[in-house]
């Protein structure tokens, strides 16, 4: 899954991308409200951390923009601010939730889970299909209960096919929502980690039928 991160504060940016990257999320950030804005209509989120006070343009004027162009993607509020105001002005704009700062690294990622959850038709709690399972609280991934260690882009990619299941995913989709920005989008990168992922959970269980299929042309599914 891949976040929009807009926080002007350098550090604690720097820190959240980092932390949101071994958590296997793919993150674009933003230093400033102007890039913010820009990144938040040029490519292609499943959520956005908006942090309300930023330069060029503030959060509470992203939010509305965002959602007067209809464009649904779950927006996270993070304020300095603790005050009724603030929050029901955030919330009024199109934000869908709301943190106040400081705050743990945990309850972050809490909400973040809980707001991917959200925009699904079923939310599942544990992905999978057939006897493979995909555990995104514990990140555990099994197959006929064997686990099976996948690394994190690895785990990303098998991630997003399971929550669209039954859906063809083209290449563009996993670039857009898998890797972040500096992905070159001519890169062979999709087909090796495809590769990867299928060599853990399909080849890995010879005596299983396979779940990854390649849809010529179009892309790949599973399930
Ligand atoms: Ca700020």
């Amino acid at each position: 899954m891949r976040i929009l991160l807009v926080e002007d504060e350098e550090k604690l940016a720097q820190s959240l991308k980092k932390a949101l990257e071994t958590e296997n999320f793919a993150v674009d950030l933003a230093l400033d409200g102007k890039k913010g804005y820009d990144l938040a209509f040029g490519e292609e989120y499943d959520l956005i951390i908006l942090d309300l006070g930023l330069p060029l343009m503030d959060g509470l004027q992203i939010a509305k923009e965002v959602r007067a162009e209809k464009v649904t993607t779950p927006i996270l509020m993070l304020t300095a601010r603790d005050t009724l105001k603030d929050k029901i002005a955030g919330l009024n704009t199109g934000a869908d939730d709301y943190l106040i700062k400081p705050f743990e690294f945990e309850e972050l990622l809490a909400r973040i889970r809980a707001l991917l959850r959200r925009g699904q038709k079923e939310p599942e709690t544990v992905y999978g299909v057939d006897n493979l399972t995909l555990d995104p609280t514990s990140k555990i991934v099994k197959r006929a209960d064997k686990e099976i260690s996948l690394s994190a882009k690895e785990y990303a990619l098998l991630e997003y096919l399971l929550r669209n299941k039954g859906q063809i995913i083209s290449k563009e989709q996993l670039i857009d929502h898998v890797w972040d920005m500096e992905l070159d989008p001519f890169s062979k990168v999709i087909d090796v980690y495809i590769g990867y992922v299928r060599n853990k959970i399909d080849k890995a269980f010879p005596d299983q039928k396979p779940l990854i299929r390649t849809i010529k042309g179009l892309g790949y599914k599973i399930g």
